[in-house]
């Protein structure tokens, strides 16, 4: 541990334990969205999996669980009555319906990330990213995924082989609906390659990072640096 001055202006040691751009910094909200297999959710998990600051929203839905999924992991699985005494107690950020389903994002996680400075990632549709966008407007990132091609996107959803050709036929109707939105979003990145598509997606939440709102040392580092 070096003992030669301390951080400027801060007042406290400059050692790896006490970096404030670690320790001060204001959370910000990532908010994913595309139609249904444009690769959003694996684009979302990885980012989340490389980055040990940012978390991941669990979202609440009334939707059946798919073969794989796990209740806490993929959603908290609710049945109807539940999730509407949810919506009533105010639990929830924000909801939607889709394709007869309801979804939510339990709002008490997201407050416990934002408190300890930590950042959190909706992986949420139009709806969800619109009413958040709204609530908070100066700590939202928007990020839209588009596929190379519906063809690209119909391909996909078979090869998961999660659905039957009926839910396919409702996702990809549903997927026209939701690119609709694009120009509501920040950030519009098409999935053509896993990997570019996943160095954009990071380069986006690493350049948002910088910006001076987020990271609320700065002026005090500034200072010290001034006087040094
Ligand atoms: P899936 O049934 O394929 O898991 O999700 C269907 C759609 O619901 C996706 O577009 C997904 O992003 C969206 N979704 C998942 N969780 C939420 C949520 O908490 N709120 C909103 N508004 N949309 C969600």
């Amino acid at each position: 541990m070096s003992s030669e001055g301390s951080t400027p202006g801060l007042g406290v040691a400059h050692d790896d334990a006490a970096k404030p751009w670690e320790t001060q910094r204001r959370g910000m909200l990532l908010l994913v969205s595309s139609p249904s297999g444009a690769g959003k959710t694996s684009l979302s998990r990885r980012l989340v999996s490389d980055h040990s600051d940012l978390i991941l929203s669990i979202s609440t839905t009334t939707r059946p669980p798919r073969p794989g999924e796990e209740e806490g992991r993929e959603y908290f699985f609710k049945d109807r009555p539940a999730f509407q005494a949810m919506i009533q107690a105010g639990d929830l950020l924000e909801w939607a319906e889709i394709n007869g389903n309801l979804y939510g994002t339990p709002k008490a996680p997201v407050m416990a990330a934002l408190e300890a400075g930590k950042d959190v990632l909706f992986d949420i549709d139009w709806q969800g990213a619109r009413q958040v966008a709204e609530a908070t407007p100066q700590d939202v990132i928007r990020v839209f995924v588009l596929p190379p091609s519906w063809r690209d996107l119909s391909r996909r959803l078979h090869a998961r082989a999660q659905d039957s050709e009926a839910v396919i036929g409702q996702r990809l109707a549903l997927g026209k609906r939701e690119i609709a939105h694009w120009a509501d979003y920040d950030y519009v990145i098409v999935n053509k390659d896993f990997d570019r598509a996943y160095a954009d997606l990071g380069h986006i939440y690493r350049a948002e990072r910088m910006k001076p709102g987020r990271n609320p040392w700065l002026p005090a580092f500034v200072t010290g640096l001034a006087e040094e």
